[in-house]
């Protein structure tokens, strides 16, 4: 991973969309079934929607049935953090960008082989970058 990307709330919110910013920067959740990469199968990497560093290839994106996009694996074990998550009475993993520290969802251990993970991810929070393009990082 490139070096982290900080920036203030104000700019993160000049810089998303409302739904961008609700879901990366205030931990928003997108209802289920109505993002843009629900279902989809295009080849390819999603990257985070706030700062373009690479998250998931689209080899390992799965129908999870859950409404979200859901993923067996990040493209790189630093392309990610996680923390714990005790809100709404659960506890869960809360899956964030590693470089720009934008929520994207939550990891389930319920997923398939080969590692028995789902990353349940927003829509909202990824880019898709079609093979053979430039991923497009984001600076400060
Ligand atoms: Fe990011």
């Amino acid at each position: 991973m490139t070096d982290k990307l900080i920036l203030s709330d104000d700019e993160w919110q000049k810089r998303l969309t409302p739904e961008e910013y609700a879901v990366l920067r205030h931990h928003g959740t997108e209802r289920p079934w109505v993002g843009c990469f629900v279902g989809t199968k295009d080849p390819g990497t999603y990257v985070c929607a706030g700062c373009g560093n690479p998250l998931f290839r689209a080899g390992e994106k799965f129908e999870s049935g859950t409404g979200w996009p859901s993923f067996t694996r990040p493209v790189a074990a630093d392309a990610l953090t996680e923390r714990v998550d005790r809100t709404l009475g659960m506890s869960r993993t809360e899956v964030l960008c590693a470089r720009c520290d934008g929520h994207l969802g939550h990891v389930f251990p319920d997923g398939p082989a080969p590692t028995g993970l789902r990353y349940c991810i927003n829509s909202v929070s990824m880019r898709h970058v079609p093979d053979g393009y430039a991923l497009p990082l984001v600076t400060a």
